[in-house]
């Protein structure tokens, strides 16, 4: 009917405060320094290495125990993994051939594993037992609270085929993407243990640093987490302009450190072009892609949006707190992994630009605020694909009506298929990867887009920068954001929060009826939904002149500013939530009234739109 989104979208990226940070003193979690060494063979795709892990118990109880992922142990036939592929019924295409688990027919030496060979603990044997992916591990002595302990642990790998994420020899040639294969300690926090296995998807873990040193054949190029210590002895790109190269014997020890990240990936390909892109006041751009003539176009033009995308979020969510940011192409579709993405290359350009901008997204809700994504995935995809949208509109020019519009046709279908579950699901536990797809993904994102709707637009990118400065490093978890929202606006929010995360009731408000007396309009407006909602509702009259009614949620308890300012509102009346009707009456004739819509911004989440529009024929 009318076109004011421009405006709201305008609105989303101006006129932004800073909030000084606060202590969030109930939060804590563990501390893991990490020194490997590791030695790959590029031919029979085995690894082995040593691990020193230094642990920091900051909780304030002893620990007998701690565990490992071992991700690789899911590589195999009979895993949890494999299973669960055999077992959901829209189980993920890049895993299957001809419908059947591509796992399962994993021969032993292209499956993936890794195994403890040796483990102690301040000198000291500790006993320790594979459950696949999860290394249980039973302390020679206890970790008091404030303690510190060192693991030194021998460990043997084998990098499976790529199935999903992780493995070697990818559908686009890339050699090794190395994600998620290394022994990692599993977060310990104020939520307790977080020993999850590896099914399918999601992670989290401990801070802390890492010093990894790699050796492996000199022609693969290394692209991935963490700073390179000994760049002029390696070259590939990394060295100072002018240095010579003197290479010794077949093989390169690459050693890299990366400070407080949870995670260490890197990729590796003989065939890789290295170009680095520096940011005036920013970290600085690496690029791995194959050499392939067919690449180097779109891989040229997406360092540009690199930098655009890094701009747009420090300057929308906070600063990028790492001095290094790779986009390496490997994996399977796109991953985020610390200061790196891996991303599948062979795009088309607006997709290269798009998983680039997502995954980098993730660099500040995956990465640096580190919710538990296992448990709260939306809270990671969602507001990732929320701030990747706006961020896709601006940089490739795109002026959308609606950025998210995509996020609230995703979500409108699952609702019709009646296969949605709450999103306090465990991101393993949907029935279907369908329904887990847009809840994390799309009702996620709308979580937030809606939310602006509730508190208004430069209330919203307040809140999402005080969200980020206060809960940095810090995992937090959903309701955080609803306090932050609600310190931001002013305005209460637990029924936002509770109804749209921890149920499938939805929201559908209507007109019922219109009806004049003496000379006045009542629009009759019904709630249908369980779900409450406040509602803006533009009215247009027989001069085409707009204005607009703000009906407030009682228990919102305060309102959002005008969000149309070159409209007249009036707020009238709060709609008490247990009354399925509310009059709204206008001191005009029906007759002077054209046109009633509910929600000209399309923000509100209403499953049934199209009671939402009064037209006079
Ligand atoms: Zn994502």
């Amino acid at each position: 009917m009318i076109k004011l989104v421009k405006k709201i979208v305008f609105a989303l990226l101006c006129g932004l405060t800073s909030l000084i940070a606060q202590n969030n003193a109930g939060y804590w979690q563990q501390h893991v320094d990490y020194t490997m060494d590791v030695a790959m063979d590029v031919k029979t795709y085995q690894y082995s290495g040593t691990q020193k892990l230094v642990y920091t118990n900051n909780s304030s109880e002893t620990l007998n125990r701690v565990y490992y992922h071992l991700y690789y142990n899911a590589f195999q036939p009979g895993s949890e993994m494999d299973v669960r592929l055999q077992t959901i019924k829209d189980g993920d295409k890049r895993m299957l051939v001809d419908g059947k688990s591509r796992i399962a027919s994993l021969s032993e030496s292209e499956m993936g594993y890794l195994h403890a060979t040796a483990l102690t603990q301040d000198g000291m044997p500790v006993k320790f037992n594979e459950e696949e992916t999860i290394l249980v591990v039973d302390l020679a002595k206890p970790i008091p609270p404030g303690g510190k302990t060192t693991l030194n642990m021998d460990f043997k790998g084998q990098v499976p085929l790529q199935i999903r994420r992780s493995g070697r020899d990818s559908s686009e040639g890339v050699a090794l993407s190395m994600s998620q294969w290394y022994p990692k300690m599993a977060e310990y926090d104020f939520e307790g243990w977080h020993s999850n296995p590896y099914i399918a998807r999601e992670f989290h873990g401990v801070w802390g640093d890492f010093d990894v040193k790699l050796t492996l054949d000199k022609d693969y190029t290394v692209g991935g987490t963490g700073y390179l210590q000994n760049p002029n002895e390696i070259g590939h790109g990394y060295e100072a302009p002018g240095t010579k190269i003197k290479t010794k014997g077949k093989t390169l020890t690459w050693h890299f450190k990366a400070p407080n990240v949870h995670d260490f990936m890197w990729a590796a390909d003989p065939e890789y072009v290295h170009d680095i892109v520096e940011m005036e006041n920013g970290p600085a751009l690496h690029f791995f892609y194959k050499n392939k003539p067919e690449l180097a176009e779109n891989w040229k033009n997406l360092q540009p949006k690199t930098k655009a995308a890094m701009e747009f979020f420090s300057k929308n969510i906070g600063k990028y707190p790492y001095e290094q940011y790779s986009v390496v192409q490997g994996g399977d579709g796109g991953m985020e992994y610390a200061m790196s993405t891996l991303i599948t290359g062979d795009r088309k350009f607006g997709s290269l630009v798009g998983v680039m901008v997502h995954e980098m997204a993730h660099s500040w809700f995956q990465h640096i605020l580190a919710t538990n994504e296992s448990k709260h995935s939306w809270m990671d995809e969602g507001f990732t694909t929320f701030i990747s949208s706006l961020c896709m509109d601006q940089i490739m020019d795109q002026n959308k009506e609606n950025p998210f519009e995509g996020s609230y046709k995703g979500y409108y279908a699952l609702v019709n298929s009646g296969k949605e579950q709450p999103q306090t699901t465990h991101a393993d536990r949907y029935d279907l990867n369908f329904a887990y797809g847009i809840a994390a993904y799309s009702k996620g994102s709308i979580f937030l887009s809606q939310l602006g709707y509730v508190i208004g637009q430069d209330k919203l990118m307040e809140t999402i920068r005080k969200y980020y400065d206060d809960f940095k490093f810090k995992h937090p978890v959903p309701n955080d954001i609803k306090r932050t929202a609600e310190k931001v606006s002013g305005i209460e929010l637990d029924w936002y929060l509770t109804d749209w995360t921890q149920t499938t009731n939805t929201i559908d408000y209507g007109i019922q009826k219109i009806t004049e007396k003496n000379g006045k309009t009542t629009i009759t407006l019904e709630r249908i939904g369980l779900m409450p909602m406040p509602l803006d509702i533009l009215v247009v009259d027989a001069n085409g002149n707009q204005e607009t009614y703000y009906v407030p949620l009682r228990m919102m308890r305060g309102e959002k500013e005008n969000p149309y300012p070159n409209l007249k509102r009036t707020v009238v009346d709060d709609w008490a939530w247990a009354y399925p009707t509310y009059d709204l009456v206008i001191d005009k004739p029906l007759d002077e009234i054209t046109g009633v819509l509910i929600d000209p911004s399309k923000l509100m989440a209403d499953v049934d739109q199209g009671n939402n529009v009064y037209q006079q024929n």
